[in-house]
């Protein structure tokens, strides 16, 4: 059913309308967002702007579909069915997202055909597995003698705000599972990246999801805070930065809203002294310059042994230097462009910041990679010499930017990975699986890999400290759309 377009194709991309109460509804002003290749700096579409109206409509069709619709009423099994449909229908609609997703954005056409697309999919595929299985209501035999039955009801309506840098894969962590669980859900995607939520809307029309139960309006940090602070939501799924974070925590916290938080990384990969240094570098390609770099668990921190520090260095500069950066839409492309200008402008001041801290350019440096003469362009950068006090080793770049720091024993590698305020993934590369696992245990990170990085959609996934509050995927991310009840009975249930 999906057509393929040509990837260079923006014509019919313009939206005037947004998605509640189940159809099209006319924005309440005629704000619009342009959608900015970051490739060609041309603008590919116009949609409306969502203002505090239109979440204001938005949130009303959410309340009554929960309030008084279909959706929170029926069985776990009714409800999977329709997401079943809806997972065929996205199925059949991956090529298309992932390429309105390069498109908007920019990420490489290698890594959207891989993460920005397939990986929902297998997210909407795993959440149903779970919840077949899940224990929406069991009776327990109680402390007291008569039985309690425990149940897990929706949490209400819920307001999804995901960032741009990975849209569709940030979407469905939140929406599927709430779903699932009988909530209803008001989207708001970044003014990036709103075109993927127009296709994801239509699908979720033709896959049958009653009127309300999703409703899509995209806008910018004011409109995002409206939706947060608006009564008529009962928890708040946000991904994004730890700035956000902090202030949509804030008023959570105010009005006692749920919330769950997936917040920025500045993700460690630790080199022990055994590794098998091409089969490392080959990961950290991936695991610290995916999607461009822009990642939230983009391992940019590469500790090395003291001891093969200078051939760490070496083996990282000549795996970068040869990447293929330019047009997105090239299937060999490795680095794209940033999403826009800021972010270029962003990454390059955090490169001279890192020269003038005293780090050693070893591939990369400040300015446009060659042969490129338009587009958010930076060039992929690896610093030698970065001491763990430094603002590169601290803070989150979110572009294509590596820093090599020196470690003397596994104790101050793990000391290192520690030193910093978030806590979101890792890895460690050795050829002594359980020395690994060791490593893996000591560092204060929500996920983990031991020579590999793959997320996968059974287990939880989120941040320790700054990086984040709750877990998505697995039971655990079903269960954060949930409340607990629990029903005291007189007797055994007959
Ligand atoms: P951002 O925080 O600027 O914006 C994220 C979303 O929140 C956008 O839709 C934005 O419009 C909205 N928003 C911003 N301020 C808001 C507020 N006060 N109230 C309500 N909504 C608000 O982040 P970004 O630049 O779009 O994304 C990059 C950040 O996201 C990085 O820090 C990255 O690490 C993080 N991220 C985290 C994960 C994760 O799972 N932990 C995944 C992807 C990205």
């Amino acid at each position: 059913m999906t057509q393929l377009r040509d990837p260079h194709d923006t014509t019919g991309l313009d939206r005037d309308a947004f998605f509640i109460g189940g159809g099209w509804t006319a924005p309440a002003t005629d704000q619009v967002i342009e959608v900015v290749s970051p490739h060609t700096e041309q603008v590919i579409a116009r949609v409306p702007e969502g203002t505090p109206a239109d979440i204001d409509a938005a949130v009303a069709a959410a309340r009554r579909a929960f309030d008084e619709g279909p959706w929170p009423r029926m069985t776990p099994a009714e409800r999977i069915a329709v997401i079943e449909a809806f997972s065929g229908l996205y199925a059949g609609a991956m090529v298309e997202m992932a390429g309105l997703i390069t498109l908007e954005m920019g990420s490489p056409t290698s890594f959207a055909n891989l993460a920005q697309s397939p990986a929902p999919w297998m997210q909407i595929e795993a959440f149903l597995a779970i919840a077949r299985e899940f224990g929406w209501e069991e009776t327990r035999p109680g402390a007291l003698g008569a039985p309690v039955v425990v149940r897990r009801e929706p949490v209400g309506v819920v307001a999804a705000i995901p960032p741009w840098n990975v849209p569709q894969f940030t979407i469905m962590s939140k929406v599927v599972p709430a779903l699932l669980a009988g909530c209803t859900v008001v989207v708001k995607p970044a003014p990036e990246t709103p075109l993927d939520a127009y296709l994801m809307a239509e699908l979720l029309q033709q896959a049958g999801v009653p009127e309300g139960v999703v409703n899509i309006v995209p806008g910018g940090r004011e409109t995002g805070a409206h939706l947060v602070a608006h009564p008529g939501i009962d928890k708040v799924a946000f991904t994004g930065s730890t700035a956000a974070g902090r202030a949509i925590a804030s008023v959570c916290g105010q009005q006692l809203k749920r919330v769950s938080l997936e917040l920025g990384g500045k993700s460690a990969a630790i080199l022990l002294d055994d590794v098998d240094l091409a089969h490392a570098v080959e990961g950290i390609k991936f695991t610290g310059l995916m999607n461009s770099g822009q990642a939230c668990v983009a391992q940019t921190r590469i500790l090395a042994p003291r001891s093969r520090y200078a051939e760490v260095v070496d083996a990282l500069a000549t795996a970068v230097s040869g990447m293929a950066v330019g047009d997105p839409t090239d299937p060999a492309t490795e680095i794209g462009p940033m999403v826009a200008q800021r972010q270029q402008e962003r990454v390059s001041s955090y490169i001279a910041l890192g020269e003038s801290e005293g780090a050693r350019i070893v591939t990369g440096g400040l300015g446009m990679p060659s042969g490129l003469d338009h587009g958010w362009y930076v060039r992929p950068t690896v610093f030698a010499d970065v001491d763990t006090r430094m603002r590169i080793a601290q803070e989150e770049i979110f572009g294509p930017v590596l820093s090599v720091i020196a470690y003397d024993g596994v104790e101050e590698a793990v000391r290192i990975a520690n030193d910093s305020e978030y806590g979101l993934a890792g890895t460690v590369w050795t050829a002594d699986q359980a020395a690994g696992l060791d490593v893996a245990r000591r560092v204060r990170a929500g996920t983990y890999g031991v020579n590999t990085y793959t997320m996968d959609f059974a287990a939880p996934f989120g941040g320790f400290k700054a990086s984040g509050l709750g877990r998505e995927f697995g039971p655990e991310g079903l269960g954060q759309y949930t409340e607990l009840k629990s029903v005291y009975l007189e007797t055994p249930a007959g």
